[in-house]
């Protein structure tokens, strides 16, 4: 990793051959791990250099989750991988994805780098400063010409209410773990779409949720996770 100093602000270079090397030897693992299996995953995964979303960057491509403040985490690449295998069916080229939670920006970028420029990509963070300097790394990383294009864009908002412009939505990933799986999310899912969220207080379930074409759901519960909770900005500054 490069660091430049413009004008006093830090600009982290994304082509550093370097991190580019060490970002591919993460996908690789995790490729002989079997966590990931597509190779559309594979690429994206590859393509964004998650050294450039990350507060510490000697330690961008260690398989752990690390604070970003605000009381909130980057999560580890293996559950960044597993996200993006549940919902790859639902991230083809031209396909509508909702990021809530959006942290760092590293996922909504994968996602936005998957259904390319003819697809759409919303973030929705409701922590101003993180909304600011996911731009910022998103801005650094292969996803950064679908920003200036206009398919990817980040907002700030309580994702609880999702994001109804862009609705309906192929897919839908939440980044925080929610008490309950808010209704909002659910109507804003396409037929055929589907949304994977973690739900729980201390004990969380990694839930995948599935719209039928009559427009019922099927939940099904993937795995055990810890996440940060879903709730509100001043819930979540105060630590509670
Ligand atoms: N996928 C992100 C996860 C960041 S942690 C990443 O890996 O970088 C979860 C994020 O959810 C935090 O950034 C937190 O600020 C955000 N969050 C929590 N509750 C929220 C809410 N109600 N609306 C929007 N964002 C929320």
């Amino acid at each position: 990793m490069v660091f430049l100093f413009c004008g006093g602000d830090v600009v982290k270079q994304f082509w550093s051959p370097n991190s580019i090397n060490k970002n591919k030897a993460m996908v690789e693992n995790l490729q002989n791990h079997g966590v990931i299996t597509s190779d559309e995953v594979a690429k994206a995964m590859e393509a964004v250099d998650r050294g450039v979303f990350v507060p510490d960057p000697s330690s961008a491509y260690v398989d752990s989750p690390m604070s970003i403040g605000y009381n909130a985490t980057i999560s580890a690449p293996h559950m960044h991988a597993m996200c993006l295998q549940l919902l790859e069916k639902n991230l083809k080229p031209g396909m509508r994805v909702l990021d809530v939670g959006s942290g760092t920006g590293y996922l909504t970028a994968c996602f936005a780098v998957m259904v390319g420029p003819e697809g759409r990509c919303v973030g929705v963070e409701h922590i101003p400063e993180l909304v600011a300097s996911s731009m910022k790394n998103i801005e650094a990383s292969a996803a950064s010409p679908l920003v200036k294009q206009g398919s990817l864009a980040v907002h700030v908002g309580d994702g609880r209410q999702g994001w109804a412009e862009f609705a309906p939505y192929d897919a839908i990933h939440v980044g925080a773990a929610a008490p309950e799986i808010p209704e909002a999310l659910i109507d804003q899912l396409k037929p055929g779409g589907r949304l994977v969220i973690p739900v729980g207080n201390i004990f969380q379930d990694l839930k995948v949720v599935d719209k039928n074409s009559d427009g019922s759901v099927s939940i099904k519960s993937e795995t055990s996770v810890r996440y940060v909770p879903l709730t509100s900005r001043e819930a979540q500054l105060r630590g509670d």
